[in-house]
């Protein structure tokens, strides 16, 4: 097996307030993957990306980057990863061209060198013919590009982008996505924090839902989508009922002695079960749709989203 992009064992952080921002976080990104990371707020996406990127030190538990411990080989694990911060955050009155030859410096590339790569990613996000003047006459979009022109200055095989289009226009995000698309086709896996739903839909393979300091799904996103697709019902019957009833489309389930469950694909109509339940002589007290962490989870993404982001 190929070793993975990011691996995360077991991450715990507990702030000096006491508050556990991760109680145990294990996940595993493979090389080349577009894996997004969802929550709502508070869920806990911050300090485990700050943890990747050594910003927040975790109480305990390790953090592996294309294998290399980002502890016992910080320097080889950082040298392996790019970052886009949520805010922008570079200095606005320099230029984007000097942006990201210095950013170079940083991971010790020689000037001549520098300035090749800083003309390669400028052109790359389309913004050489922006190269020179000062960066803060650049419209959001060109900022939050230049950020990304920046974080793959030296590189990097995992590229980390921490909710980069909260709060931004949907053009500005499609616009920015395109370019992610194309670095990550050329090879280079991308890990994504998000509130976006949507965002998360169309553009990752992989996706890990983070709750209350805790991976609360971590799948494929077909299979999720698959999965949100459906409902489940639970019947309360008034007699017991001994022998599970046969419906012909549905499966039922036994809970307990009065008590069945259905699972269908949503908005499936319910009257031929009831009609087989009654031909079974089997009377229903009540049904309810029995709650989806997920779907609430996700019910609270989307609503968030929708609010513009918090
Ligand atoms: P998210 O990025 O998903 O919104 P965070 O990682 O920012 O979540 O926060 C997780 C929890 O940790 C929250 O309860 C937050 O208030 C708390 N928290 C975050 N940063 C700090 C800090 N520096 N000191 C104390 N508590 C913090």
């Amino acid at each position: 097996m190929s070793v993975p992009a990011l691996q995360i064992d077991a991450l715990k952080k507990t702030y000096d307030n006491g508050v556990q921002a991760l109680r145990g976080v294990s996940l595993r990104v493979e090389p080349g993957d577009f894996f997004a990371l969802l929550g709502p707020n508070g869920a806990g996406k911050s300090t485990l990306i700050g943890s990747v990127c050594t910003l927040v030190t975790p109480s305990s538990g390790s953090i592996r980057i294309f294998g290399h411990d980002l502890i016992a080989e910080r320097a080889k694990a950082l040298s392996c990863i790019g970052v886009v911060p949520q805010e922008i955050n570079f200095n606005q009155f320099e230029t984007p061209f000097e942006i990201v030859v210095n950013q170079a410096g940083f991971y010790g590339i020689e000037r001549a060198e520098a300035k090749e790569r800083a003309e390669k990613n400028l052109r790359r996000l389309s913004l050489w013919d922006k190269a020179h003047g000062i960066s803060r006459a650049l419209s959001g979009g060109m900022k939050r590009r230049l950020m990304i022109a920046r974080a793959m200055v030296h590189e990097p095989r995992l590229l980390i982008l921490d909710e980069p289009t909260a709060g931004v226009d949907i053009e500005i995000r499609r616009a920015m996505w395109s370019y992610v698309v194309d670095i990550n086709r050329a090879g280079t896996s991308v890990v994504l924090t998000t509130h976006y739903l949507e965002e998360a839909e169309q553009l990752c393979r992989h996706i890990a839902i983070v709750d209350h300091g805790l991976i609360v799904e971590n799948t494929d996103m077909r299979s999720l989508l698959a999965k949100l697709d459906r409902e489940t019902f639970v019947l309360d019957l008034c007699q017991r009922c001994d022998v599970i009833p046969l419906s012909s489309g549905v499966q039922l389930k036994r809970i307990d002695d009065t008590t069945l469950e259905v699972e269908v694909p949503k908005g499936t109509a319910l009257n031929g079960l009831f009609a087989d339940l009654s031909k079974a002589g089997i009377e229903v007290r009540s049904l309810r749709n029995k709650s989806n962490r997920l779907e609430e989870l996700f019910l609270n993404l989307v609503e968030r989203g929708q609010d513009g982001g918090a």
